[in-house]
């Protein structure tokens, strides 16, 4: 069966999309710690990202830097941080999330409730910085 971000890139889920190539997709997390919150998945499903192709992995951390790049213009912080669990979701992902300070990465912490207006706007912001 499908994993739920394999239904996302195939548009049966929806999601808010921040960008996409051939071999990747990034979409906002529904459960944000931070405006921003990215996650950045291979449309290849794999569960566990140190099982992906050498190639393939780095091919991922690019993509995952032009959308990093991307958050900072349009969400000023410090950092964007990057962190992988997948403990919850068994399709590899990487987590950005807009950083002012250290407390910002803690998985543990609540998550913001954004609307769907908000949501659109955070995700063209992002997309307006990756066009640039
Ligand atoms: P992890 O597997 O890294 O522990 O957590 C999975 C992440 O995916 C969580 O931060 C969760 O909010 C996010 N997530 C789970 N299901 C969905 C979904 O259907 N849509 C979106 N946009 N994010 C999801």
């Amino acid at each position: 069966m499908a994993t739920i971000f394999s239904r996302i890139v195939a548009g049966e889920i929806p999601s808010y999309k921040v960008a996409e190539d051939e071999q990747f997709y990034a979409f906002l997390d529904i459960n944000p710690l931070a405006k921003g919150h990215t996650l950045v998945i291979p449309k290849r499903e794999v569960d566990y990202i140190f099982d992906l192709d050498d190639e393939e992995i780095a091919a991922m951390q690019v993509f995952a830097k032009k959308v990093a790049c991307a958050i900072k213009r349009a969400f000023p912080c410090i950092k964007v941080g990057q962190a992988v669990l997948g403990l919850e979701v068994p399709h590899a992902h990487i987590h950005l999330v807009p950083m002012q300070s250290e407390r910002d990465m803690l998985f543990t912490n609540p998550k913001l409730q954004l609307t769907p207006e908000e949501f659109t706007e955070i995700a063209n912001k992002i997309k307006n910085e990756i066009a640039k």
